[in-house]
């Protein structure tokens, strides 16, 4: 797909998947910590996650940092990896206080570039962790590739390699900055509700005629099942 289809592609999406409200912001920790939580689990496990935190130890630095591994454990026991999640949480809290009177604010100060080595050269903050907590925590333009994202670059054929630092300068050459944000959200739920890994909607997707995934399966240089809409009964 080229640029200039992309982002046709894009305006779509956003049409279909409009801003969201962004008043309702949450507190700058308890984003960092929903997004470790979220690595490499459903939705619904982060979630159960999250509230068992809340629920148990509280989410703030000095609450994390003064409980117990053990105990994080078992809050964090409905998300994979949470074990070393919980050392990360803990260690992460406890930085926070250490060098940033538990500020994640002061940590990811700008400029951009060093907010984002600041981030990632904490044990548990990935490219893609520090992208999310940047764009939502600290309004900087980053385009956070997420394993929806990174599907759909691949489909629509528009990233240049593999590397997650390509398929996000990739993204960011089609989205202005002052969309990216918008853009990454709608590009999820896109992702989970219509270009899905498993039997993607393409009879259905307005994105269909520009996509080079489904024009390849149409005309049968690819094998790959989409979802059909099942037999009427007459
Ligand atoms: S046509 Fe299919 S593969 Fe292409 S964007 Fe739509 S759902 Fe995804």
């Amino acid at each position: 797909m080229d640029e200039k289809t992309s982002r046709r592609a894009l305006s779509t999406v956003l049409r279909r998947y409009p801003a969201q409200d962004w008043t309702q912001r949450r507190d700058p920790f308890e984003v960092l910590v929903s997004v470790v939580i979220s690595q490499n689990t459903t939705v619904q496990n982060e979630r159960r996650a999250l509230q068992n935190l809340r629920d148990s130890v509280g989410i703030t630095p000095e609450r994390v940092a003064a409980t117990g591994v053990e105990n994080l454990e078992r809050a964090l026991r409905p998300a994979g990896l949470y074990t070393a999640k919980a050392k990360w949480l803990k260690a992460l809290a406890q930085h926070l206080l250490d060098r940033y009177q538990g500020d994640l604010l002061r940590l990811i100060r700008p400029p951009l570039e060093q907010a984002r080595a600041a981030l990632m050269a904490l044990n548990g903050i990935g490219p893609k962790t520090a992208d999310v907590v940047l764009a939502m925590v600290g309004d900087y333009p980053t385009m956070p590739v997420d394993t929806h994202i990174w599907r759909i670059a691949q489909r629509w054929e528009i990233d240049p390699g593999r590397r997650y630092e390509d398929i996000t300068e990739a993204w960011k050459a089609r989205i202005p900055p002052e969309q990216r944000r918008e853009a990454h959200l709608a590009l999820i739920r896109f992702g989970r509700e219509t270009c899905t890994a498993r039997l993607p909607r393409c009879l259905v997707c307005p994105v269909g005629p520009d996509c080079p995934f489904y024009e390849k399966i149409r005309t049968g240089q690819i094998q790959a099942r989409i979802w059909r809409p099942s037999a009427t009964a007459v």
